[in-house]
């Protein structure tokens, strides 16, 4: 039998590459992490969802601070931001949250640590940093970059992404956002209320294209009317630094042409996979520009290699990465054939209102051919929400022909947290009835839930046939106006 160094090695020190870390040498196999980085934690830590949703909260404070007057408060007119303050406490906050990914930790569990850029040289061995490392199971977790599009000028000229976002020294006057995913939209608002002009380019006829419009356009009012422009359907036709400035010029549907300008242009077009120096076509190891292909196992086309999170190109998002990171530990350490199921995946957007899904939206279910029907309930019809001034958005349920649930959207105040409850019903099985009948305190936005459980069984419950039936047996004399 070949001997190798170590039982498993993981490329990438993310979240799907420290999950699998932690996993496999907690377990006792013996296991190496190379990153490349100096600090472990990947995207999500140092470029991604911590320091995007701390920049979000002191944005969010500062747009109360300037509402005050909307809350029976005195109005108050808040200085301008200092942004290197606000860089400071997201450093501050990555900082915290470093401990936990620190290399002591993870020599802690078992797990070597070691720094580098490994190349396969053969389907079991890297080298890197003059070493050569071999292991029976591989696990490629290196994530995924910004995807610089090919548009003409742009590579002569200055633009940010998500790598430079958050260590600014200073709050741009005016911010161009290219793209309307996610990370531009988060991106887009948090500036706008810290005081930068912002205007976003988008080629579709929405923002966050994945949604149904119908939700993502409650997200898009609220921006506008904060301030933020937006351009939908319309292409870049080029880029142009022009000094003190950068120009962006774009093509209307209706084949008009618009020059935009700003200070800094935010790249935010999509995500590309962290293949390149991997050496993986030497190894016939399948990659599209999409991503690592890979089986429900998370397995490449080479059995022994693994590839959970973003560089599968899937579904990117840390949870997912996680939960990949899991289904992998599953197959390479148990030898169970555990398969990813993404049936309830949530996700969500944390503008304001948020915008969180679970299962199908209309625009799968269309896709798929699926037959639905679709349950609404306004935030404006919530209390809690009434209370705290944000009445604005929806949660939109849609059922199957069988009165399954096949989705769950939620656009409004703090729809990421709320889908949770819908992660629990969904993965356990619980009846819409049963939700509809279970007792949520008040005043709560998560009584949206209930009532929107509710609203499909109340036909049911109200129905003639029912009055008709109750009418027989108490002799009820009907309606008294
Ligand atoms: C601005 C922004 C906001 C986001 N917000 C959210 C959010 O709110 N919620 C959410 O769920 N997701 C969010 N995401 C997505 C989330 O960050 C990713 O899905 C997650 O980080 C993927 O984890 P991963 O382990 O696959 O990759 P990563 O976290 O990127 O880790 C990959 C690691 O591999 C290393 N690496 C790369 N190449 C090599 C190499 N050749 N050799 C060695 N090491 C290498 C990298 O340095 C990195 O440490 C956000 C992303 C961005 C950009």
């Amino acid at each position: 039998m070949a001997h190798f160094d170590y039982d498993i090695a993981v490329i990438g020190g993310g979240a799907a590459g420290l999950t699998v870390t932690s996993g496999a040498a907690q377990l006792g196999a013996k296991t190496i992490l190379i990153e490349k980085e100096p600090l472990l934690g990947g995207d999500c830590l140092h470029y991604g969802c911590v320091p995007s949703k701390t920049l979000i909260k002191s944005a969010h404070v500062y747009q109360t601070m300037k509402r005050a007057d909307q809350f029976g408060l005195p109005a108050v007119t808040p200085g301008p931001v200092d942004f290197a303050k606000v860089a400071a406490r997201i450093k501050g906050v990555i900082d915290k949250i470093q401990v936990h990914d620190s290399v002591e930790r993870f020599n802690g569990l078992g797990a070597e640590v070691a720094f580098g850029s490994p190349r396969f040289v053969d389907e079991h061995q890297v080298e890197f940093d003059g070493r050569t490392v071999s292991a029976k199971q591989w696990v490629v977790a290196t994530g995924s970059s910004p995807s610089i599009p090919p548009f003409p000028g742009l590579d002569s000229t200055p633009y940010i992404t998500n790598k430079e976002i958050f260590y600014l020294d200073r709050l741009p006057k005016s911010l161009i956002v290219l793209g309307a995913g996610p990370i531009a939209v988060e991106m887009a608002q948090s500036f706008a209320r810290l005081g930068s002009e912002v205007t976003v380019v988008q080629r579709s006829n929405q923002i966050l294209s994945r949604e149904d419009k119908d939700m993502a356009d409650l997200v898009m009012e609220n921006m506008a009317e904060e301030g933020v422009v937006f351009h939908l359907e319309v292409a870049v036709e080029e880029v142009k630094d022009l000094g003190d400035k950068r120009q962006v010029t774009i093509k209307t549907k209706g084949g008009e042409i618009v020059d935009i300008q700003a200070e800094t242009i935010l790249v935010a077009l999509g995500r590309a996979p962290n293949i390149e120096g991997l050496g993986l076509d030497g190894i016939d190891v399948e990659f599209s520009r999409r991503g690592i292909v890979v089986d429900n196992r998370l397995r490449t086309s080479q059995s022994h290699i693994y590839a959970p999170g973003d560089v599968n190109g899937a579904y990117q998002f840390t949870h997912a990465a996680g939960y990949e990171g899991g289904i992998v530990i599953g197959n390479a350490i148990f030898h169970l054939p555990r398969k990813a199921n993404y049936t309830w995946m949530p996700w969500a957007t944390y503008s304001d209102p948020e915008l969180a899904s679970i299962g199908m939206n209309e625009k799968a279910a269309q896709k798929a051919g699926i037959d639905y029907s679709v349950f609404v309930e306004q935030f404006g019809g919530n209390d809690r929400a009434l209370a705290e001034n944000a009445g604005h958005g929806q949660i939109k349920m849609l059922l199957d022909k069988r009165e399954k649930p096949l989705g769950v959207q939620i656009c409004g105040p703090h729809a990421g947290e709320l889908v949770s409850e819908w992660v629990a019903v969904l993965n356990g099985k619980m009846t819409l009835s049963g939700l509809a009948g279970s007792i949520h305190p008040y005043p709560t936005l998560a009584e949206i839930n209930k009532r929107v459980a509710g609203s499909y069984l109340s036909p049911k419950i109200f129905s003639p046939t029912v009055q008709k039936w109750l009418k027989f047996f108490f002799r009820y004399r009907g309606s008294a106006v």
